[in-house]
């Protein structure tokens, strides 16, 4: 399970100083990072205007979960790029662009991708002028979050 929030911008947030993940209280900084696009308008196929927001800031993880989502993001983006390599690779020799393999690579790789994305403890996303949604896959965790910011966050699980 997991909770999200809505939160304001401006104020700070506080981390209880425990891993996200285990719970433990020797811990060290990971950085959330977000980033979204906003005000997307393409009438007549004409872009207008684009409006890019991102966002970081660092939330407590243990040495141990944070050397564990490292490597599992840095395997999840690998996979990505070794099968974007083999694609760009077999462009020649296998013409047929439309065949199975090609829809299936594309698919696993864009599967890699969204777990790359949605997989880490503290995700941050929908990222707007004046709030963002931030998502907490503890639920333990993320119950001291709440008691620690009264009044900052609304919590948007059902
Ligand atoms: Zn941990």
């Amino acid at each position: 399970m997991a909770q999200t929030y809505k939160v304001e911008k401006g104020g700070a947030l506080s981390w209880p100083r425990n891993c996200v993940v285990c719970g433990s209280s020797e811990v060290v900084a990971e950085k959330a990072y977000g980033s979204s696009v906003d005000n997307v308008a393409l009438p007549y196929g004409v872009m207008l205007s684009i409006s890019e927001y991102t966002l970081s800031f660092p939330y407590p993880l243990c040495p141990a979960h944070k050397r564990f989502w490292l490597a599992t993001r840095i395997a999840l983006y690998s996979l990505v790029l070794v099968i974007a390599f083999l694609l760009a690779f077999l462009f020649e020799t296998l013409p047929d662009h439309t065949s199975v393999l090609w829809v299936v690579a594309a698919a696993v790789a864009l599967v890699f991708y969204v777990l790359a994305v949605t997989l880490p403890p503290v995700r941050v996303y929908r990222i707007r002028d004046d709030y963002y949604m931030l998502r907490i896959r503890s639920d333990g965790y993320a119950r001291d979050f709440e008691r620690a910011n009264p009044g900052k966050i609304r919590n948007r699980s059902v």
